[in-house]
């Protein structure tokens, strides 16, 4: 029987050790540097602060913990990863500190599958060490999650390739050393054959980050998406990552790894909101009795911990499953499901956690209101919801086929008559006839 719910010993240990660490020496960074800072290169002063806490983990064997040993992680495997990572949604300075943040994480695991060694060297060793942060630029202003409708493309002159058009909602470029861009290379094979990536270094001239926008709420000087127009960027030949027309593998690797490390962080958010609307309803007294007592409130409180509950079973699955068969594509449709979910249990714990706080848990003197925001962007950044439910849905209908004939199969006069016929073949016994 291999069914086991457990977390060995050793692991659980450098568990807990996260745990008190994240909340005593990294939360307070969240405070003092609000997001987006984490995302900006390190100032010396902050490096004074930062980069101890970053040595910290090395040396407890949490580095990179999504890497196998040959790129500096300890492969622990997507399992672990995700049970870390529980720990690490709660801030957002922890996956920097522990080197495991979106949307370095994607990228650096497809510099590690497709990049040539000089590729390794140039970008993923700074990258995995925490030195510089990256950027991946797919999404057009006219096409999102249709990626036929990319228009953007780079034409081989030489031993460069030159890229034209428009890429939006890159997220970090402005912080980011280097882009992985997804382009058209040969337009007439199609979507699966004709769009290749590249790796195009910031300051590359033609790089124009037209306007950085704005995530609701962020402040404008913050504002962390750019519109960048690539216009006559030179790159050399070897800044192709991947093979040339091979982009929507690489995406597809890059985003199913990308989606299930937002679900993994998302439960971590999703249990601090609990874990706030118990305190509070602990805590608060009102006609009578504490909230606690009121059934609404147990009800959300009972809610809360069921979808959690689910969730966090499914996303741990997903991860298993990774780690069983290596294989994302095989794991595709419950990676979509996952990423269907998250939004809709972060939204609805979420708002029950500041419907029990009351006016306070709207302001800005709670976490509730940015954790709140954060629903709709995992219901839309890496695809949008409705696109994932139809990979759940086309994968589930793979398992199944038409009725022969006119009835469905679970037809009960059909199944009565064919009953009847086995038994009859064995009993004289009493036999329903189909007719009462
Ligand atoms: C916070 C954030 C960060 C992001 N970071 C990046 C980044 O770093 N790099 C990058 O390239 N992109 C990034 N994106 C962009 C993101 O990947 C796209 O927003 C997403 O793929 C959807 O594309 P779109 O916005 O163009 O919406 P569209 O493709 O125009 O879709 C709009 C809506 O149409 C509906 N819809 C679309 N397709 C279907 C369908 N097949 N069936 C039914 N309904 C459908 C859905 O309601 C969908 O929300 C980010 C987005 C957010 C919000």
């Amino acid at each position: 029987m291999a069914w086991d719910f457990s977390t060995d010993p050793e692991f659980q240990e450098k568990l807990d050790w996260a745990d008190s660490f994240v909340r005593e020496e990294v939360e307070p960074l969240d405070l003092v540097w609000p997001y987006p800072n984490n995302y900006k290169p390190l100032t010396p002063e902050r490096r004074t602060v930062v980069d101890p806490l970053k040595q910290r983990v090395r040396d407890r064997e949490l580095w990179a913990a999504h890497l196998g040993p040959e790129l500096g992680g300890k492969g622990y495997g997507q399992l672990r990863l995700a049970l870390l990572n529980e720990i690490l949604g709660r801030s957002t300075w922890a996956p920097v500190i522990f080197g495991t943040q979106a949307p370095d994480t994607g990228n650096a695991e497809i510099l590690a599958h497709f990049g040539t060694e000089d590729q390794k060297e140039q970008y993923l060793r700074p990258l995995l060490n925490g030195e510089i942060f990256s950027c991946y630029s797919m999404t057009e202003p006219q096409a999102g999650a249709d990626p036929a409708l990319f228009e953007t493309t780079a034409v081989r002159d030489g031993d460069e390739w030159v890229i034209n058009g428009w890429k939006y909602f890159s997220s970090n470029a402005r912080w980011a050393e280097f882009l992985i861009v997804m382009v058209w290379t040969d337009r007439d094979a199609g979507l699966y054959r004709g769009m290749s990536m590249f790796l195009v270094p910031r300051d590359t001239p033609g790089v124009n980050i037209v306007r950085n926008v704005g995530l609701m709420g962020e402040l404008p000087e913050e504002n962390s998406h750019a519109l960048i127009h690539y216009e006559n960027v030179r790159v050399p030949a070897e800044n192709l990552l991947g093979p040339r027309g091979g982009a929507f593998a690489v995406a597809q690797t890059r985003l199913g790894g990308g989606r299930v490390h937002h679900a993994m962080r998302t439960v971590g958010v999703a249990q601090r909101a609990i874990d706030m609307l118990c305190e509070r309803a602990l805590s608060r007294h009102t006609k009578g009795s504490i909230l606690a007592d009121k059934q609404l409130v147990q009800q959300y409180v009972a809610d809360s911990y069921i979808q959690l509950r689910q969730f966090r079973l499914l996303v741990l699955n997903v991860a298993w499953q990774i780690d069983q068969y290596q294989d994302y594509k095989r794991v595709r449709k419950d990676i979509a499901a996952i990423k269907v979910l998250a939004p809709t249990v972060l939204h609805d714990i979420v708002q029950r956690s500041m419907q029990v706080h009351g006016a306070l848990g709207l302001s800005s003197d709670m976490p509730l209101g940015q954790m709140w925001m954060h629903a709709p962007v995992m219901g839309m950044a890496d695809g949008p919801t409705e696109v994932h439910k139809v990979t759940v849905a086309k994968d589930v209908l793979k398992g199944y086929k038409p009725a022969d004939g006119l009835w469905p199969t679970e037809h009960v006069p059909t199944r009565l008559a064919a009953a009847q016929a086995k038994l009859a073949a064995v009993t004289e016994l009493d036999i329903r006839d189909g007719s009462r």
